[in-house]
């Protein structure tokens, strides 16, 4: 029997020597190599600017409190995602507004999304579920056309005097669509980093942004950074290496920046990320090739415009319920591969039910969830690894539901 993690970090020498060389230069913290990793994303991402912090949560958050966004506010978010998509929501004291599935559909049903539109509502938060990207095309063209009911209450509100479309990218980074990469197809897109995903610098994240008319995007770095360091004039390498020690402090701020130590470790990945992500679609390939005559629904991560990130790979039982897929998940343990679920809709934890979501509102969203499974699929992985899972998804499969019958 083999053991198959879920997703364990791919962690190379390449990652460990850059570690290492930051480690005994003296300087750990922000500095020069986090900022090289930014130019990084944004030359990766053919974005003129990038931020990294130290996780998508923080990115987010920090964008939405950028924007302006507080209470009183509306901000538009899936049920169908993880809690870090909708929580900056409530950490910034606005409204999170949630919206089910397509019927049989990982995605938002973007006619529920026009209809939640009101004259609250600031930005939508579309996620790049699993590194599909969503249907930029088709938000964009509802956003323009409920411009009307648009009311901006800060500078930046204004610049875009329309709904702010903040993609959740958490899974997404080296997706493409119609020739774009994410990053530079929303008018934000935040990354993760954390050791789970595709890329990691254990923890961290990014944030890049689209050019805009009426927004300088060296003083939006700006505001990030005072954001990020205790609105803090100079960072510590600023500090450390000019000729004044003076700085103030503008405002009561948070502290959330990405340090060198990580910055380099994201730097060695991103020069191995081209290898990583091939890697990853060419398990896919096996993946969908093994699965075609089966009654499951896998998420498509490619056609002729779109290329995902490949991030996790999603089956469904059809015509199955929660109990099989339980059952389905704990026979794959027993057989060494740890699967997974992606997601418990929002509606269904603690957090949002104490709000007033219910999941019976959500009825597409619940069906999505009760018979998917996330197998394991990651660069770590051989192609035997690969086949084992198969082998061991089909057999699984074959058992339950000669059980069943
Ligand atoms: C991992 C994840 C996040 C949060 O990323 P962090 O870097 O851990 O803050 C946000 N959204 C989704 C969909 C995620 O899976």
């Amino acid at each position: 029997m083999r053991n198959i993690p879920f997703s364990p970090p791919d962690i190379t020498q390449t990652e460990i020597d850059a570690v290492v060389e930051v480690l005994k230069s003296g300087w750990i913290t922000t500095g020069p190599k986090t900022k090289a990793f930014e130019k990084g994303i944004a030359n990766w991402c053919n974005t003129d600017i990038a931020v990294c912090l130290n996780s998508q949560t923080a990115c987010a958050e920090m964008t939405l409190r950028i924007l302006g966004v507080g209470p009183g506010d509306e901000v538009i978010v899936p049920a169908y995602t993880y809690t870090a998509s909708a929580s900056v929501i409530c950490h910034v004291g606005a409204t999170p507004v949630m919206i089910d599935c397509k019927e049989n559909s990982f995605e938002m049903d973007y006619n529920k999304m026009a209809n939640a539109i009101t004259e609250k509502t600031k930005v939508i938060i579309p996620v790049d579920l699993a590194g599909v990207m969503c249907d930029y095309d088709t938000i964009f063209d509802i956003v323009e056309s409920k411009k009307d009911l648009f009311k901006p209450n800060s500078p930046i509100q204004d610049a875009f005097d329309r709904i702010i479309v903040m993609a959740d990218g958490a899974h997404a980074f080296g997706a493409m669509r119609n020739g774009k990469k994410c990053g530079s197809v929303a008018d934000f897109t935040n990354f993760s980093f954390h050791a789970v995903k595709n890329m990691t610098t254990a923890e961290g994240g990014a944030v890049t942004w689209r050019n805009h008319k009426g927004i300088d995007n060296e003083a939006l770095y700006k505001q990030y950074m005072l954001l990020s360091l205790h609105g803090q004039t100079k960072d510590a390498f600023a500090k450390n290496h000019g000729t004044s020690w003076e700085y103030d402090v503008v405002d009561t701020q948070y502290k959330c920046n990405m340090p060198d130590v990580l910055g380099a470790l994201g730097l060695a990945q991103l020069s191995r990320y081209d290898e990583i992500l091939d890697k990853r679609h060419k398990m896919i390939d096996m993946y969908n090739e093994a699965f075609k005559d089966m009654n499951l629904q896998v998420l498509n991560h490619h056609d002729e415009n779109s290329r995902s990130s490949g991030h996790l790979y999603f089956v469904r039982f059809l015509g199955k319920g929660a109990e099989f897929r339980n059952k389905f998940y704990h026979k794959m343990a027993e057989n060494g591969v740890m699967c997974n679920v992606h997601f418990k809709p929002l509606p269904m934890l603690t957090a949002y039910k104490v709000k007033g979501f219910d999941i019976t509102d959500y009825p597409n969203a619940y069906n999505m969830h009760k018979n998917q499974l996330t197998l394991p699929m990651n660069s770590k992985m051989s192609f035997d690894d690969a086949q084992y899972v198969i082998d061991t998804f089909k057999k699984v499969y074959a058992e339950l539901t000669a059980e069943e019958n």
